[in-house]
């Protein structure tokens, strides 16, 4: 086997040389020092690839040019820019800094990476990328890209999930970094390398600066590392959405402030719990009948999906399923007699900690809508089929799906009203 250089001595003046004549140089948030611009760039880019991140950072930055705008804006106004990138909660933090960053610092941005990283929704890289690009810091950057960069250039047989291999990480990416005026460039060549030469499935070793150095490619062992995480199966949980229209304008509903979605206007839901905590609370029930029956329905509904899922139904004809004629028929009685049922579409998304699959209920409400004050909180009441305290807290709104647009929502349910225009 080949002997290879001792990367570590040049592994920082070869990815540095490298950006600046190879990497990209023309993203929109490129070119700048402005630790605002950086840190929406970097906060949008957390999860999110480039290019869809691309569509969404102008039109943001043009609505919010600047710390102050962001900080005085509602959240409602930033969840509906944020409409349609995903991991909303980013939107809500992003919003909670700029606040903080006003109130503490005067809008201006602390320039230390360990003051950075203090602040809502941004981590320790994060912070080291904004303190790098916008004040030259001498701070290390450790996302899943660098750390697979790293990894296979030093062949590091680790798992990248314990703390240990982390700790060993950071310790490496903190000993390679070059002086300070070379920051800006080696940071988003380490990003650069990840996302364009060093690929988790297909790496381009032939086009790479540091194929010179690199031990997994001098071994072959390039596609082998890093080490494969084990696979966790997410747990599956079941909802019904529902699509309640009177003709014209559609039912939503405002999120929580904490959980999935949360805070942004989305469909009625009827939630399932997970089993372990149906079957926890239905053993100790307090002496509550409308809780006992609010699980005792959830947990007919969970069983339900889950083997109307498993045996893949055609959900379309599901109505017409005996499967799951029994949530049909708790439902269809606890709405009124001249709204109509038919199940419609399916939303299925995978969250961190589990998946959803959701069927659509399609009620179409055949009446004049005198009052639909009125009328938002007596039909959802009954959509849900229990008195539900949660109700009474949330808020609801009657609008047209091509309005809905414009609003804050999770963007599979995006794509269900807007393709329903
Ligand atoms: S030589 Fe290949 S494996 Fe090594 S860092 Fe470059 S692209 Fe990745």
């Amino acid at each position: 086997m080949a002997t290879v250089p001792d990367a570590k001595a040049d592994f920082a003046a070869l990815v540095v040389r490298w950006q600046r004549l190879e990497g990209r140089h023309d993203l929109p948030w490129q070119n700048t020092q402005d630790p605002y611009r950086i840190w929406v760039s970097e906060i949008m880019l957390q999860q999110t690839q480039v290019a869809t991140v691309t569509r969404y950072y102008d039109v943001f930055i043009a609505r919010f040019p600047d710390i102050h705008c962001l900080a005085q804006a509602s959240l409602d106004d930033v969840l509906a820019l944020w409409s349609g990138l995903g991991y909303y909660r980013r939107a809500k933090l992003l919003h909670a800094c700029a606040q903080t960053i006003v109130a503490r610092f005067q809008g201006e941005f602390p320039r230390e990476e360990q003051a950075l990283a203090e602040l809502p929704g941004i981590g320790r890289s994060t912070a080291a990328a904004i303190a790098a690009f916008a004040f030259q810091r001498r701070a290390a950057i450790l996302d899943g890209n660098v750390k697979r960069v790293l990894a296979r250039v030093f062949a590091l047989e680790l798992d990248t999930q314990s703390s240990k291999a982390l700790h060993a990480f950071w310790s490496l990416a903190e000993s390679l970094l070059p002086q300070s005026e070379d920051m800006p460039a080696y940071t988003q060549g380490l990003m650069d390398l990840g996302a364009t030469r060093c690929l988790q499935r297909q790496p381009r070793c032939e086009q790479c600066p540091l194929q010179a150095v690199c031990k997994a490619k001098s071994q072959g062992r390039e596609r082998a590392l890093p080490l494969a995480k084990p696979k966790k199966s997410l747990p599956l949980r079941y909802w019904v959405m529902v699509w309640i229209s009177d003709g014209q304008s559609i039912l939503l509903i405002r999120r929580p402030e904490h959980g999935i979605w949360a805070s942004m206007w989305s469909l009625p839901t009827i939630e399932s719990l997970p089993e372990s905590l149906i079957g926890h609370l239905m053993a100790n029930p307090q002496p509550d009948q409308a809780l006992i029956d609010k699980l005792s329905i959830m947990r007919t509904m969970h069983l339900l999906w889950q083997q109307a899922c498993t045996q893949r139904l055609d959900t379309k004809r599901l109505d017409t399923q005996p499967i799951a004629r029994p949530i049909f028929n708790v439902l269809k009685s606890s709405i009124k007699q001249d709204a109509r049922l038919d199940w419609h579409s399916y939303v299925a998304q995978s969250f961190t900690h589990f998946r959803l699959h959701a069927p659509l209920l399609h009620i179409r409400l055949h009446r004049d809508v005198t009052s639909k004050e009125d009328l938002q909180v007596r039909d959802v009441a009954q959509v849900y089929g229990v008195e539900d305290p949660l109700v009474g807290h949330h808020q609801f709104l009657w609008i047209q799906p091509k309005d809905a647009l414009n609003l804050g929502i999770p963007r599979c349910l995006r794509q269900l009203i807007g393709a329903s225009n």
